[in-house]
């Protein structure tokens, strides 16, 4: 076991929040309920769920109404993306460095992909090219996962309206939600995906803002719940957990951002300084979200720099967290036409509202060694 830990992993999953803990507790052992009952104990559990629902509905900036609570990032993408064109039909369209719950749906459903700039943002010309009148929807994330890209959804929005007047337009919110305003980001989307366990709140929940008006068809079929448009017996603990974190975020946005930008940018110049040839892959800081470092490392492969890491005790990745664990190439990386053999050496540090300066000093103290060691067997 190594000396210390230093988890640099936030964007796949961030700890639990205290309050989040805190707020659940009471759920997870004497309180409960089916908030859709209507005896005196589920309607305290539908009490939770609404107070819930008003906290997220600040954080995004919609009524309470439009909220739709989901199992997480993943349903609410695969509820906008596939239940707009079932509620109207029409071409799907979504910027080609999507999250794999955006990309895989719209691609199954015969979708298009808008391509990025060289910062990995999407580039709206592109899109106002291929909008027309029999689009239905277009999806582009506010923030992106492995490069951190801040995206031009208003831009995005409207193009939209002016091209395309009937369409929907999508955000997934997932990684920003954490550092970004969202209500002044996503003021022009319809939909919005937000999910708890980025934002310090559990995992296996999360929600599609659907603005009134946007036509959605329900995917998951049942019971009824959440306005019919995703049926299900609500998951209170998880829910109630969520809107806690999200209030905490909320509440101490600003000065985290400020406080977790300042060790990014301390840790990115560190690694640029001691590792020969190291390049940051979005170099314009203020374009980015806070906590995000992304970095090429020439002469190593990632799959065995993020072993020796490990092996170090700092917790890193490469892309976005996949299932089988194993190394992928970098769909966003080439979109965003990094070359291959650079990107092969992909470095994705994330830091979160718990990180700190010991763990920059640790990460600074373990990656620079290990990069010198792989190249030196390279050689
Ligand atoms: N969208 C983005 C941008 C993400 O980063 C993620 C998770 O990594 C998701 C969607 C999926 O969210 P969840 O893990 O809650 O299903």
């Amino acid at each position: 076991m190594p000396d210390r830990l230093t988890y640099l992993d936030h964007a796949a999953t961030t700890p639990l929040r205290p309050e989040a803990a805190d707020a659940m507790a009471p759920w997870l052992g004497g309180r409960f309920g089916n908030p859709s009952g209507a005896h005196r104990v589920a309607r305290a559990a539908r009490r939770a769920v609404d107070e819930a629902r008003d906290v997220v509905a600040a954080a995004v900036g919609c009524r309470p109404g439009d909220v739709v609570f989901t199992s997480g990032g993943t349903e609410a993408d695969n509820l906008a993306v596939t239940g707009v064109p079932a509620a109207r039909p029409g071409r799907v369209l979504c910027s080609a460095v999507e999250h794999e719950a955006v990309l895989a749906p719209v691609a199954a459903g015969g979708g298009c992909t808008v391509p990025v700039d060289a910062s990995g943002a999407v580039d709206v010309d592109a899109l106002a090219g291929v909008l027309g009148p029999d689009v239905t929807l277009v999806s582009v994330m506010a923030a992106n996962n492995e490069v951190g890209t801040i995206q031009p959804v208003a831009a995005v929005a409207e193009a939209v309206r002016r091209r395309a007047p009937g369409a929907a337009v999508h955000a997934d919110a997932v990684q920003a939600a954490p550092w970004l305003d969202l209500p002044a980001l996503v003021a022009g989307a319809d939909l919005v995906s937000v999910s708890s366990h980025k934002v310090g709140g559990p995992q296996g929940v999360g929600a599609l803002v659907v603005r009134p008006g946007t036509p959605l068809r329900a995917r998951a079929l049942g019971g009824g719940q959440e306005r019919e448009l995703r049926s299900g017996t609500h998951n209170v603990a998880g829910i109630v957990g969520f809107a806690a974190a999200l209030a905490a975020a909320a509440a101490t946005r600003d000065e985290a951002a400020a406080r977790v930008r300042a060790l990014a940018d301390r840790l990115a110049d560190g690694l640029v300084a001691a590792v020969p040839g190291a390049v940051e892959t979005v170099p314009d800081r203020a374009a980015r979200l806070p906590g995000l470092v992304h970095l090429c490392v020439p002469g190593t492969e990632s799959e065995a720099l993020l072993f020796l890491l490990d092996e170090a005790g700092v917790c890193a990745s490469a892309a976005a967290a996949c299932a089988s664990g194993a190394h992928q190439d970098s769909h966003v990386l080439a979109a965003m036409g990094v070359p291959r053999a650079r990107a092969a050496g992909a470095l994705r540090l994330s830091l979160g509202w718990s990180s700190t300066g010991a763990d920059v000093d640790h990460a600074l103290a373990v990656i620079p060694a290990a990069a010198a060691r792989l190249r030196e067997g390279a050689a």
